[in-house]
């Protein structure tokens, strides 16, 4: 467990990272979407460079997929606080 612990303070510190450099982002669900599949093609472009020029790249793919969920722990906390902005009409 303490290894998943550490895994989930490195997310906690990606999403505080996040925050220092956008500020609170105010967006609709599918543009968090479109966010959350931009960083999942970073984890595909990365995990390409793992399998055609070798493990030196893991600690990328690793970093790409902390991420991954922190976006997704990101729009987790939106949707539990409301904070989206939702659709017209
Ligand atoms: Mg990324």
């Amino acid at each position: 467990m303490s290894e998943r612990l550490h895994i989930y303070e490195q997310i906690s510190a990606e999403r505080d990272e996040q925050d220092a450099k956008w500020g609170n982002q105010l967006h609709s669900i599918p543009v968090w979407s479109a966010i959350l599949a931009e960083e999942c093609g970073e984890v595909a472009e990365a995990s390409l460079r793992v399998e055609f020029q070798g493990e030196a790249h893991l600690a990328h793919l690793r970093e790409e997929l902390v991420q991954v969920a922190a976006v997704a722990v990101h729009i987790i906390e939106k949707i539990d606080s409301g904070d989206w902005v939702r659709p017209e009409g």
